[in-house]
């Protein structure tokens, strides 16, 4: 019923055009659950809802989100910044947020259908789009006061602000417990020293979800979140970082130089930064791995015509079995990372149950398999594969990404190992 209300509610808004507004009966939900992980009333959606979703997804990113755009953020390495109030408009930077505060209170299916879609398009607008609504909107809607949610959800919703979290510092990547950046208390509030590293959306961000160390000595045990306000004194973007991929995405260097934050902005508990950072890691992967759902899908979409229509040896060339082949790997990858990744999500929208190693999971096997398609991709091109023209490249450099931001392919096996270590405990004795 609320997921009814927080749509209805969001499309009585004038700056929702064009929102998803589904026909629901009620009875539909009645059997679907809550977690700590939803706003309070939450009801999963159904498949007809998701799909209804997607539809208006696609729609929106067949208008805004064309090849042109996508290949010219890639070229320019800059984000369309008017994509943020777009998004905003189409109501989908607050879908797993309170309605209370804009957002559509949809949960972890339907933010991953927004994900792979927007990332189908370009995968650089898909990564800003989850930093922004996974990495910031959704850790302030999890982790926020009433009166921090009342005060920084509506602009990041709207898309009026832009939001980043910042974890990772240059010499804190996978170790991200070792990180540098401290917050000494101070009458009022803390201070924050320090420097974070590949920050996506650092150089555009409003809001900041920032991690320091409020007690050093204290280990894991010692880390505080804190929501920082690009205009706080001493807060700086120190340069924009030129990548391989994901360009556009706007990736910065964030420099903290006694950056004053009032006490009312600590996200969560002090010292209990790494359950907030833990917690989000989960939800980040499982949101993230439909990224590369999105890039394989692309993939797909450039290869399948492509093949059908270039002839050689007097025939297009897939009815050759060899292509074939590539194309039925590329789209079996595809379907099997997908029924992985959105598995996981109805085990938390539908029972509340978070397993650390299905979203480490799904992320590992989304991304690698998305890098072998996109590599798949150009090869099918053959020389057309391997220029600019042609999008295949692009998505090669993108998927890469996916190894290594949120936690790279290694770190994600080292979760599932503990995980396993943890269960079969019992048998080493
Ligand atoms: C485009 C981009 C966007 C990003 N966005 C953000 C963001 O918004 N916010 C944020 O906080 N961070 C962000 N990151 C940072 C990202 O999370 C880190 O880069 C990532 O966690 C890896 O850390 P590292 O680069 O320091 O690599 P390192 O930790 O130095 O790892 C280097 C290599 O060693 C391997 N390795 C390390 N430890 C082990 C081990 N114990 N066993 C086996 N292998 C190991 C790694 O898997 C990797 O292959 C982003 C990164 C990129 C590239």
């Amino acid at each position: 019923m609320s997921a009814i209300r927080s749509l209805r509610s969001i499309a009585a808004r004038p700056a929702a055009r064009g929102i998803f507004r589904p026909q629901f009966s009620l009875s539909t939900f009645q059997h679907r659950n809550a977690s700590s992980k939803h706003p309070k009333g939450f009801e999963a959606p159904t498949s007809e809802d998701l799909q209804e979703l997607r539809e208006r997804v696609q729609e929106f990113t067949r208008r805004e989100i064309t090849e042109e755009v996508a290949a010219k953020t890639d070229k320019s390495n800059s984000f369309p910044n008017d994509m943020w109030q777009k998004l905003g408009d189409a109501g989908f930077l607050g879908i797993t947020a309170d309605e209370d505060v804009g957002g559509l209170g949809m949960g972890y299916q339907a933010h991953c259908v927004v994900m792979e879609e927007i990332s189908r398009a370009s995968g650089s607008i898909g990564l800003s789009y989850a930093a922004h609504s996974q990495l910031c909107v959704n850790q302030l809607q999890l982790n926020g006061t009433l009166e921090q949610k009342m005060k920084y959800l509506p602009g990041l919703i709207a898309g009026t602000k832009v939001g980043a979290l910042a974890m990772s510092e240059s010499g804190s990547g996978s170790d991200v417990v070792s990180m540098k950046t401290s917050a000494k208390a101070v009458d009022g509030g803390y201070i924050i020293n320090g420097t974070k590293m590949w920050i996506t959306n650092g150089p555009d961000a409003s809001f900041v979800v920032v991690y320091a160390k409020t007690e050093p000595d204290k280990g894991s045990k010692g880390i505080t979140a804190f929501i920082v306000e690009k205009e706080f004194e001493g807060f700086s973007c120190a340069r924009k970082l030129d990548k391989m991929g994901m360009r556009g995405s706007n990736t910065g260097e964030l420099v903290f130089d006694g950056v004053f934050v009032p006490k009312e902005n600590v996200l969560g508990e002090i010292n209990r930064g790494v359950k907030v950072l833990m917690e989000g890691l989960d939800i980040e992967r499982l949101v993230l791995s439909a990224g590369p759902l999105g890039i394989m899908q692309a993939a797909l979409d450039v290869a399948l015509p492509f093949t059908h229509q270039r002839k050689q040896f007097g025939a297009p060339i897939a009815h050759n079995q060899l292509v074939q082949g590539k194309l039925a790997d590329m789209y079996t990858k595809l379907q099997a990372a997908k029924s992985y990744t959105y598995a996981t999500a109805k085990q938390v929208d539908e029972f509340g149950q978070i397993r650390t190693q299905d979203c480490a999971g799904a992320i590992l096997y989304s991304a690698e398999r998305a890098t072998e398609c996109a590599l798949d991709c150009i090869q099918l091109l053959g020389g057309m594969g391997y220029v600019e023209e042609m999008p295949a490249s692009r998505l090669l450099r993108d998927a890469k990404l996916y190894e290594i931001g949120a936690g790279t392919s290694e770190v994600r096996r080292i979760v599932l190992g503990r995980a396993f270590n943890k269960e079969y405990s019992g048998y080493a004795s």
